[in-house]
């Protein structure tokens, strides 16, 4: 589905507020309690009042798929994350209850309508480093890039498109970091199928790039990358 402008300049728009309410917010504090570094650049934000179309997802992190390129294009799309699966202290010191299911009735992530797979953070392609991180989904690139690694971030390998490929193409080595699970390797395996610049890196059963640089910090990441 083709995006008319006046949807576009929305996205901008949108992006720009929740980017505005993300300090001190509850998506704020739900990152940093799952111990993620704030990275400025990926403008996070927080959706207190949502523009039109946007009103279900009131109260979740929006993750805007900023790109390099200014005006009504700057934003490729936002997706949003339900942030009540776990007990966060709010900045006003209170706890905010988690779900007493899980996301009952609405996905953990969820996108916009019409709005086609992507991947997240494409301004990191633009690095002068020979290397990038590929991860999959959007969170574990956040940690990546608070490790001061370039990080992009796939969709699921089964909406994976051919046109991911060619960006990828041009780095020396494109490091894959799949989960520390089945679905996980499977992803990796995929991906350095199709790039042959690809190198999965194990970060170990259970470890995902977050987990594991909130564990055992920064530099013992970048050590298990080789950097
Ligand atoms: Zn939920």
């Amino acid at each position: 589905m083709k995006l008319r402008d006046s949807q576009k300049a929305d996205l901008v728009t949108a992006a720009k507020r929740y980017a505005t309410k993300y300090e001190n917010s509850p998506a704020h504090a739900y990152m940093a309690h799952r111990g993620l570094g704030s990275v400025p650049r990926l403008r996070l934000g927080y959706v207190s009042e949502p523009v039109v179309g946007h009103e279900p997802h009131r109260g979740r992190l929006a993750i805007p798929y900023w790109r390099p390129a200014g005006g009504i294009h700057a934003v490729a799309t936002i997706r949003f994350r339900c942030i009540a699966d776990a007990c966060v202290r709010a900045p006003d010191g209170s706890y905010l209850p988690p779900h007493r299911e899980k996301h009952e009735g609405h996905g953990k992530y969820m996108g916009l309508p019409g709005h086609p797979p992507r991947l997240f953070n494409t301004n990191a392609l633009l690095t002068s480093r020979p290397y990038i991180a590929l991860n999959e989904g959007e969170l574990d690139s956040v940690a990546v890039e608070s490790a001061d690694v370039p990080a992009i971030g796939a969709p699921g390998v089964s909406s994976w498109r051919d046109h991911f490929d060619p960006p990828l193409a041009g780095f020396e080595v494109v490091f894959v970091l799949g989960d520390g699970d089945e679905a996980g390797r499977r992803f990796a395996t995929k991906v350095c199928e199709r790039l042959p610049n690809a190198k999965s890196v194990d970060l170990g059963d259970g470890y995902d790039a977050n987990r594991f640089i909130h564990e055992f910090g920064p530099a013992r990441f970048r050590e298990r990358l080789g950097l």
